[in-house]
């Protein structure tokens, strides 16, 4: 039975102040929903450690948006997977769309960065997602099957544990325009068979696959219900308890476990 993960992406938001209050706001409203469901924040680095610290005592796990794949040494402005343990991280997104896009990362980079997380012990949150134009020519499951067999390099059913997929329609993220249930839902179904073929039954049937794009407290259940969403990648509305909570509180609402 897999899990829900709900994840907030806080990108490049908040100060100190404000970083450590919604950590510890978060923690909080989370409760002991997280017995049934799975919650990552994740700040950016300078706040990594007051997230920590503010968590700390309860469940919600910490986790970086990005990692680079050399270990320490002459990489100037870089963040290594052990700096991420060292400060106390769970996990880290890799492949955001917005590092692919905006920053020009490709399949080979972010194969090298899961790589690197899994080596190091860190879980990786690994972002696939279509663009518009890639959707509206029809072309969705093949960006996803090229995004995931290259992010996947060399990565074994074993290691598959320590990974979630994260699918986010580059439409979808920041813009309000969520995917519906059913565009969700045939996406996952499409790449848990492609889990199963690339690996095996049991991969596929235990990695989580979240949702990410415009996730909000009003249409996060509808997405949740699907029975291949495992959880949500949240953008926007991770940036205030308020509207993260109730989000966490409907994955537990539908929890069976
Ligand atoms: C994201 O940043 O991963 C995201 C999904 O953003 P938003 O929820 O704001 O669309």
């Amino acid at each position: 039975m897999r899990r829900f993960l709900i994840a907030g992406n806080w990108k490049m938001n908040t100060n100190s102040e404000s970083a450590k209050s919604l950590a510890s706001d978060v923690a909080a409203g989370a409760g002991n929903h997280t017995e049934k469901v799975c919650v990552l924040l994740c700040p950016p680095f300078p706040y990594l450690a007051l997230a920590k610290e503010a968590v700390n005592g309860t469940d919600v796990k910490i986790g970086a948006q990005d990692v680079y794949f050399e270990s320490p040494g002459a990489f100037t402005g870089e963040v290594s997977v052990d700096m991420l343990s060292d400060v106390g991280c769970f996990a880290t997104i890799i492949g955001h769309s917005e590092r692919r896009h905006v920053l020009g990362e490709d399949d080979v980079t972010i194969n090298k960065k899961v790589k690197a997380a899994l080596a190091g012990g860190l879980g990786a949150v690994l972002c696939v997602g279509e663009l518009l134009e890639e959707r509206d020519a029809g072309n969705t499951e093949t960006v996803l099957d090229t995004q995931m067999a290259g992010g996947l390099v060399d990565i074994t059913s074993e290691q598959m544990e320590k990974i979630v997929i994260a699918y986010e329609p580059v439409w979808a993220i920041g813009t309000g325009k969520v995917a519906t249930p059913d565009q969700a839902e045939s996406v996952h179904a499409h790449l848990r068979n492609w889990l199963e073929s690339r690996y095996n039954s049991d991969v596929a049937e235990s990695t989580r696959i979240l949702y990410g794009g415009s996730v909000k407290a009003n249409n996060a259940r509808t997405l949740l219900e699907q029975q291949n969403v495992d959880g949500a990648l949240v953008g926007g509305a991770s940036l205030k308890a308020d509207s993260f909570v109730p989000i966490i509180e409907a994955a537990a609402d539908l929890s069976t476990s």
